[in-house]
This record gives C-alpha cells, sequence and structure tokens, in this order.
C-alpha cells in the first residue's frame, strides 16, 4: 500500500461480474453468424479480457496488443505501441477490449491503427468509461460502467504498477 493514497471502493467484485456476463451475453448474440478477434489492449485491461472471454460463447480468437500513453497518474497525450498483433486482421471482424477510456486518445489511436489492416469490422469494449474526461470524440460499443472523472485502480489498472490485483475497483483519494 502506498502510504498517501487512500482507496474507497467504487465497483465491487460481484457488480463486476455481473456485468461482464451480460457483456458477454451482448456481444455473443452481436457475433453469433460470424468469426471474431478479440484483442486485449495490455497491461490493465488483462483481468477484464480474461473474464470477458470466457462470457463470450463462441470461438473466437484472442491476440493482443500493447499500448502506453499514462505517466504516473497523467495521460501524456501521446500513444506508443509497445506491442503489435501478430494475426492477420484483413477482412476480420474485431472487438478492441480496453481497462477504461478516459480522455479516448488511446482507443481512438487503436482504431486508426487497426483500421490500416483492413478489418471487415471494428468494434469497442471497455469496462470503465469516463465521458467527462473525454478529449476527443470517441464513443464505444459496449460500455461496463461510466464513472466520474476520478483515478481509479483494481481489477486490472496500476498505480505506479500497483493494485493490479484487487478484485475489484476503487476510487484514489489524496493523491500527491
Ligand atoms: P486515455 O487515452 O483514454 O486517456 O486513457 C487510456 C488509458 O489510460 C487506459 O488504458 C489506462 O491505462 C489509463 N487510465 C486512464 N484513466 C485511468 C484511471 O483512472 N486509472 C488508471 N489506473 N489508469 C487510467
Amino acid at each position: 500500500m502506498i502510504e498517501s493514497m487512500k482507496l474507497s471502493q467504487l465497483i465491487s467484485e460481484d457488480q463486476i461480474q455481473e456485468r461482464i456476463k451480460e457483456m458477454g451475453e451482448e456481444i455473443t448474440d452481436k457475433y453469433e453468424n460470424g468469426d471474431l478477434i478479440v484483442l486485449g489492449v495490455l497491461k490493465g485491461s488483462f483481468m477484464f479480457y480474461s473474464d470477458l472471454v470466457r462470457a463470450i460463447d463462441l470461438d473466437i480468437k484472442c491476440d493482443f496488443l500493447g499500448v502506453t500513453s499514462y505517466v504516473g497518474a497523467k495521460s501524456s497525450g501521446e500513444c506508443k505501441l509497445t506491442l503489435d498483433v501478430g494475426m492477420s486482421l484483413k477482412d476480420q471482424n474485431v472487438l478492441i477490449v480496453e481497462d477504461i477510456v478516459d480522455t479516448g486518445l488511446t482507443m481512438n489511436f487503436l482504431k486508426q491503427h487497426l483500421e490500416k489492416r483492413g478489418v471487415k469490422s471494428l468494434s469497442t469494449a471497455s469496462l470503465l468509461f469516463k465521458p467527462d474526461a473525454l478529449k476527443v470524440e470517441c464513443s464505444i460499443d459496449h460500455v461496463g460502467f461510466e464513472i466520474a472523472n476520478d483515478f481509479v485502480v483494481g481489477y486490472g489498472l496500476d498505480y505506479q504498477g500497483m493494485y493490479r490485483n484487487m478484485p475489484y475497483i476503487a476510487q484514489v483519494q489524496n493523491m500527491n
């Protein structure tokens, strides 16, 4: 625990799991007649991704992307790809899975990057969405929870590498 930080639970483990079940059903219904590649955005989405893909009742392909834009608790505004998708995406239905959409810059960067690879369709899912923090227009097809413009940790989301393993989402208070 970082001493100057106080955490208060915002979304419980049960709430997260219940919502993911619903999102999995939504996605299953949407793609029941077609193939689907589900791309997890590392590192923050690893926990959401692993629960979401298990809630999708289809034969899907799984792969990952890596991107960085955050320094501490602030977005640098500049996105960099740290890992690209290995498989061909040409003429494929692709679903991007993010942990959180804040300014929207990362999701837009990823959409532009993937559209260049000739996908058939591109959809987006994010566990968390901060509508008041958006700096660019960015619509998300499958949103878990809309939250206020506060910094959160847990369930894959970190602060300086910590708190990713908490099974719930907490709001951070008293940040330096
Ligand atoms: P955006 O580009 O939309 O501003 O931010 C996307 C990325 O910033 C997310 O994938 C996540 O890594 C990080 N991020 C944005 N808001 C938060 C937050 O409240 N908590 C944490 N831990 N990371 C965040």
